[in-house]
């Protein structure tokens, strides 16, 4: 069995489904102290990934982190001009790129275009 991190403790309760099966409903504090009451499959997999939202060190965290200041985006446009849409986060980055500019390479070069 795979060790949740010490941050990252067993906390939730299984939810009882009538129809079958059941849910997992995590329990672990937020930031702001309240639980986080998110309702999940109650397999393993979803648990644990899950999880890694609460995980002040995990990749996703690092991600969603807010930069200082937002960042125009760089991309030009079919039209010769830039983008500019306003990136918070790596996360916003590399949704704004999935969404907008088809962006499919490897997100550490787009990291690194914007040095971030
Ligand atoms: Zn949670
Ligand atoms: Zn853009």
């Amino acid at each position: 069995m795979v060790r949740a991190p010490p941050a990252v403790q067993d906390q939730g309760e299984v939810i009882p489904n009538p129809a079958g099966g059941s849910k997992y409903r995590c329990t672990i504090p937020k930031a702001d102290g309240q639980p986080c009451g998110t309702v999940i499959s109650n397999t393993k997999g979803s648990i644990s990934s899950h999880r890694k939202i609460h995980d002040p060190n995990s990749a996703y965290n690092r991600e969603a982190e807010k930069f200082d200041q937002p960042i125009p985006c760089q991309q030009v446009m079919a039209d010769g001009t830039l983008c500019g849409a306003a990136l918070t986060s790596k996360h916003t980055m590399l949704r704004h790129y999935g969404s907008q500019h088809r962006h499919s390479g490897k997100k550490e070069l787009l990291f690194a275009k914007y040095g971030v």
